[in-house]
């Protein structure tokens, strides 16, 4: 897809999917605003971008409307993924996560409706469904956010869908299952399980393997992920929401053996879902969006990568025990 001319705002670019959108619509051949407060995203993942000549960078945070608004002129695409991630630091943090994931919400929208863009797309998590009980997980099951990261999401995609009936702004919602791919997070909070293996296995340690590693994950590949974004901007959709995931849900003992290495087991964590899995007949109709990185090609891609985990904190079960505390201490099957 092409896109040449159009003017696109991109908050959270310097983040992990953020980064990779704006390296897409760039090579569609739009022009970039990216915006980021740069407390989880990295300079350095919009090195080709800021070459591209076609994007500029505003160090900022989005809650700041004053801040952002005039940034938004202009505008006819407007991309919504800056948020804080995790689960562990919004349980002991919530007013955090209200701010960035609730108010700059409200605030990106506010600002994308004073400049009359055409279309906002929110990156939205899966994390909305809980522990669901119906597989694959329509976006017609019962929301059930289990701590305040997966609140703060569902209530800024809440928000966004108020934000398209009530004044009429183009919108449309994707809740991401498990994204992954190069450039996720390399730093900071335990979680993410990609990021922790791989940094376990340069180290030669084991990979800590939650429970018996049978649980299973709706893995879905950064690529394909942008793709969704990208083709809902260039859609008619509008008021919509749409899972994306990778048509498959795998094991984690499945990740182990594609990564290859020895195994240690930590103990499961309470409210952890046994498994996620997406419908995604509702996108694939919509928008005749389709995923199309298999498990073990994004597998292979993250081995290519390995060496971005290099100074990546290498997890142990001990440190785990410690990191994970208020997990077992506020969350409950
Ligand atoms: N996981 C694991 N070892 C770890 C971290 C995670 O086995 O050190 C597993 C975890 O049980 C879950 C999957 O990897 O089944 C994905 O975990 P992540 O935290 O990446 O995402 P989420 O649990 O939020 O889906």
């Amino acid at each position: 897809m092409a896109f040449d001319g159009k003017l696109a705002v991109v908050t959270g670019a310097a983040g992990f999917i953020g980064s990779h959108l704006t390296d897409r619509l760039i090579a569609g051949g739009c022009t970039v605003v990216g915006l980021d407060n740069l407390s989880n995203g990295r300079r350095a993942n919009l090195e080709a971008a800021e070459r591209s000549g076609r994007f500029t960078f505003h160090e900022v945070d989005v809650a700041d409307i004053d801040a952002i608004s005039p940034l938004f002129a202009g505008a006819d695409w407007v991309f919504h993924l800056a948020a804080l991630a995790d689960i562990v630091p919004s349980i002991e943090r919530p007013l955090h996560y209200h701010h960035s994931n609730v108010n700059g919400t409200v605030s990106v929208l506010e600002a994308a409706r004073r400049a009359g863009v055409k279309r906002l797309v929110y990156a939205a998590s899966s994390s909305c469904y809980g522990l669901a009980t119906q597989f694959p997980t329509p976006e017609t099951a019962a929301i059930a956010p289990a701590y305040p990261y997966a609140l703060t999401k569902w209530i800024g995609e809440s928000s966004v869908l108020h934000w398209g009936k009530v004044y009429g702004l183009p919108v449309v919602s994707l809740r991401l299952f498990n994204v992954y791919g190069p450039r996720a997070r390399t730093s900071g909070t335990y979680g993410a399980v990609f990021g922790v293996f791989l940094a376990q296995k340069l180290a030669g340690k084991p990979f800590t393997v939650v429970g018996d590693g049978s649980q299973t994950r709706d893995f879905t590949f950064v690529g394909d992920v942008v793709e969704a974004f990208v083709a809902a901007a260039d859609s008619q959709a509008d008021g919509e929401v749409f899972n994306v995931g990778s048509g498959g849900t795998y094991p984690i003992n499945r990740l182990v053996e594609l990564l290859g290495g020895p195994v240690t087991h930590v103990p499961k964590r309470p409210g952890e879902p046994d498994c996620t899995f997406a419908d995604t007949s509702r996108i694939r109709e919509a928008l005749g969006w389709a995923p199309r990185v298999s498990f073990e090609q994004g597998v292979r891609v993250m081995l290519d990568h390995i060496e971005d985990w290099r100074e990546a904190p290498v997890w142990d079960k001990a440190g785990i025990a410690d990191a994970t505390q208020a997990w077992f201490r506020y969350l409950k099957d």
